[in-house]
């Protein structure tokens, strides 16, 4: 029993893992325990045996250990995943209220992702170590190659970004700061240009074609960041990164917010959180990005990276989706993304761990309705497109749509100040 007992405090990972020992020592006894009391718990286990009980029975029950064949196949990360105490989510006040409440109930996790983001960038020294540029039929491109410095990091990280400007009929006013998903380095990102959203019907490359500055920054560097994600999420770590290098890239402009961050699956969820903690903001697009989190984090497992798109202090992506509010919101889903409504269970292969059932209505569009109540109640912009696409299937088209009213000159004005 105690080497089982210490088998399974090894395989222990998040707040889902929960064992019970059942022992008798004269009577039948129950005990319940969590990850961060296992070790006690192999303690305590050890006294009743030397006491002379019977334990009966250990049950572990985690999300974590799925049973494929014979073997039991884990996906965790290698460390300790803690969960916030407290979940943040919207309060009654801030949806059935004012749009006062709702702007007094971000001031509290907003700061706290601020402040995490500045404890994230407080760690960087970055320097630019070279800048390559070249002109195609359509574009001026700048490729300037940072060297992010960490004590915290195994190297120092090189980290590239691609700044695209139209050649003719550019847009004047806002640049957009764009991320693209795993997909687009095959999971593991390096740092490296983003790639695959200039390439021919590439998202980037499709909007510096309509006239907008892109800057591809790259996103979804896993494993050099992996101390940080000890305490700090994945999508905010790489949304602090890429607010310190696009800053110093690029110059406040004269009006206060001279930025869209948009964004395809993880960098759907970087781009929100880049959002939500640069004042520079002036709206936000994501694609692929909107799906239930708690849902996930029971359920969906990627091999090595198995909970990167998890934000630990939220109770689901709503409330962390709200503190992007007054600003214009598009959240663009794939009808064939398996995480959206409508899809059944999804079989485990040797990189994911499958889904027992698919996502609801009321987990998907029941939660965009009522970020859409929000906006839509004091008359700001949100919009929820839903496309024939896929997962990582951003639609240039309607993003260009939502975003075009914004450019200086049109009438749309934000009144609501953050
Ligand atoms: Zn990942």
């Amino acid at each position: 029993m105690i080497p089982l007992l210490l088998q399974d405090v090894h395989r222990r990972d998040d707040k889902y893992c929960t064992y019970v020992i059942l022992w008798d020592c004269g009577s039948m006894s129950m005990l319940r325990v969590r990850w961060f009391q296992s070790m006690s718990a192999v303690v305590f286990a050890a006294a009743l045996s030397l006491a002379g009980c019977s334990i009966h029975k250990q049950v572990v029950s985690s999300t974590d250990i799925q049973v494929k064949g014979q073997q039991q196949v884990l996906w965790k990360p290698d460390y300790a995943y803690v969960y916030s105490p407290e979940q943040i989510d919207l309060s009654s006040q801030a949806i059935f209220g004012a749009a006062g409440d709702l702007l007094q109930w971000q001031q509290k996790p907003r700061r706290r992702l601020r402040l995490q983001a500045a404890e994230i960038q407080r760690h960087f020294r970055v320097r630019l170590a070279s800048r390559k540029s070249f002109r195609n039929d359509f574009a001026t491109v700048n490729n300037d190659t940072y060297i992010l410095e960490s004590a915290k990091l195994p190297l120092p990280l090189t980290y590239s970004i691609s700044r695209w400007t139209p050649l003719r009929n550019g847009l004047s006013g806002p640049v957009i700061v764009a991320f693209d998903g795993h997909g687009d380095c095959g999971g593991e990102c390096t740092g490296k240009v983003p790639e695959r959203m200039f390439q021919r019907n590439g998202f980037g490359r499709q909007l510096v074609q309509r006239g907008w500055s892109v800057i591809g920054v790259p996103t979804a560097i896993h494993k050099p960041l992996s101390k940080f994600h000890v305490t700090f999420d994945y999508p905010l770590i790489w949304a602090a990164l890429a607010t310190l290098v696009v800053h110093q890239a690029t110059p406040p402009s004269s009006t206060p917010r001279d930025l869209i961050y948009l964004g395809n699956a993880i960098g759907g969820l970087t781009a929100a959180a880049a959002s939500i903690i640069d004042p520079r903001s002036m709206a936000t697009v994501t694609n692929g990005a909107f799906f239930p989190l708690e849902f996930t984090r029971h359920h969906y497992r990627i091999k090595d990276h198995t909970l990167c798109h998890d934000m630990r202090d939220f109770a689901s992506y709503v409330p962390f989706y709200a503190l992007l509010y007054p600003l214009p919101l598009m959240i663009q889903v794939g009808e064939e993304d398996g995480l959206w409504m409508g899809h059944g269970p999804v079989k485990s292969s040797d990189w994911f761990s499958g889904l027992p059932r698919g996502a609801t209505s009321d987990e998907t569009v029941g939660a965009a309705l009522l970020l859409e109540r929000l906006w839509t109640r004091t008359g700001q912009d949100f919009s929820l497109a839903v496309h024939p696409g896929g997962h990582e299937d951003l639609d240039v088209s309607r993003a260009d749509q939502f975003l075009r009213p914004l450019l200086p000159g049109n009438s749309k004005r934000h009144t609501l100040s953050r």
